[in-house]
């Protein structure tokens, strides 16, 4: 398969994400870490996003409430290329009515190689690296010859 060269900038493009039983654990990372937050664009899913504003100040634009669409709106910033990296602190012990659209944000950050941390010792590990900071460059399927190659072959 065919791969295109894609750049993560300096400055990252981050999805939060928290289910209901993760917000506040998501919250006070965020306020741990808001120095470094503060150096990039931050997005998220409605209620999430908005927690997020009032209870530390940072600037988080809101989509959609997750269960009526904001992951698959935030999937589909990550196809555009506009989400780069996602905190996504996702319920193990609960069921989620939108748990379809959780796995199809998972898989599509997997697609487009996208860092994301399911848990919070994944986001320490992430938000403290030294990659934070630089550029980064990585391959993703090159998918203008994919359909080219696909619609002259099936
Ligand atoms: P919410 O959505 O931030 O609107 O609660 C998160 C989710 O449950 O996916």
């Amino acid at each position: 398969m065919d791969f295109l060269t894609l750049t993560i900038g300096k400055q990252k493009n981050i999805a939060l994400i928290a289910h209901d039983q993760k917000k506040h654990e998501l919250i006070e990372w965020c306020e741990a870490h808001k120095e470094i937050l503060k150096g990039h664009f931050l997005c998220g899913t409605g209620t999430t996003a908005r927690m997020i504003t009032e209870a530390t100040g940072l600037p988080v634009k809101g989509y959609n409430s997750g269960p009526l669409g904001g992951d698959q709106q935030i999937g589909a910033k990550i196809v555009e290329g506009r989400v780069d990296f996602v905190i996504f602190f996702s319920d193990p012990l609960t069921a989620q009515p939108h748990d379809t659209d959780v796995k199809a944000l998972l898989r599509i950050a997997q697609v487009y190689d996208i860092p994301i941390a399911n848990n919070k010792a994944t986001a320490d590990f992430l938000i403290t690296s030294p990659l934070m900071s630089e550029e980064y460059e990585h391959n993703v399927v090159n998918f203008h010859q994919n359909i080219r190659e696909r619609a002259s072959t099936l």
